[in-house]
């Protein structure tokens, strides 16, 4: 049988890039275990507004279901999250409206999918990798040890989801600061025996304009990420790498 509940939703929406926004409200059944992407799916089923108005169906970017991509990234009541482990009846259990925004520090694609390419590109300034020289046999890596392997492991989970970005105050139209999630990619891949290689290159990436320095030490990127990753030590542990890096520059000039 039919829930004759529903769940309320309040989303911003706007037709493409640079145009102006709007809101559409929608009542959706809800059904046990409902997640926000159940709900905006309800929507693309049947795309009319809680006053009856036909509208064209809500866009929204979505993968793996499970807080591991970072696609669903969006604003949900006011906190930037994963719409997938957002579930409905915990973010509104009394049956208030679930207002759904796209994040702010991106340009809006579409409704409610933003365009993270900053981030990405990011990733490339940093060399948020571990550099090949070939495909031949090179034999076993270096060893790694545990202490490394523990500290090393959980600044590999971020998904470059945007939540760091989002949150931070310093990542603004007026500001190039590059935020949270690529200086921790500094230090994953500075902390990994192959990837040291590169160190230097690394932190000369992240020292000059819109580099760490840029930091405002606010710490809400730790508070919002939701992998929870030590964004504020690895924002130390960079800045305090970098400082060496331009103190030995000038003892060897
Ligand atoms: Fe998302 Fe955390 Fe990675 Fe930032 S550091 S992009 S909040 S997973």
């Amino acid at each position: 049988m039919a829930s004759e509940r529903t769940v309320k939703l309040k989303v911003k929406r706007q037709d493409g890039p640079g145009l102006a926004h709007y809101w559409h409200e929608f009542t959706v059944p809800w059904h046990p275990r409902m997640n926000v992407i159940s709900a905006l799916m309800a929507i693309q089923k049947s795309p009319v507004t809680s006053d009856g108005q036909k509208v064209t169906p809500v866009v929204w970017e979505c993968s793996c279901l499970e807080e591991v991509c970072g696609s669903c990234t969006m604003v949900i009541g006011g906190r930037a999250r994963q719409s997938c482990s957002a579930l409905v009846d915990q973010i509104a259990p009394d049956g208030k409206t679930i207002v759904l925004e796209p994040m702010t520090k991106f340009p809006v694609v579409r409704d409610l999918v933003v365009d993270r390419s900053r981030m990405f590109e990011d990733l490339k300034r940093v060399k948020a990798w571990v550099d090949l020289d070939g495909f031949h046999e090179l034999g076993p890596g270096p060893r790694q040890s545990q202490e490394n392997q523990e500290t090393a492991y959980p600044l590999s989970r971020c998904m470059t989801c945007g939540c760091c970005l989002e949150a931070c105050p310093q990542v603004n139209a007026a500001s190039d600061f590059i935020g949270p999630a690529a200086l921790n990619q500094v230090r994953l891949f500075n902390l990994h025996p192959s990837g040291a290689m590169h160190a230097g290159d690394r932190l000369d990436a992240v020292m000059g304009e819109g580099g760490v320095e840029g930091c405002g030490k606010a710490q809400n990127c730790v508070e919002a990420c939701p992998k929870e990753i030590p964004l504020v030590d690895s924002i130390a542990s960079v800045g305090r790498a970098t400082t060496k890096r331009m103190l030995l520059g000038w003892l060897l000039k």
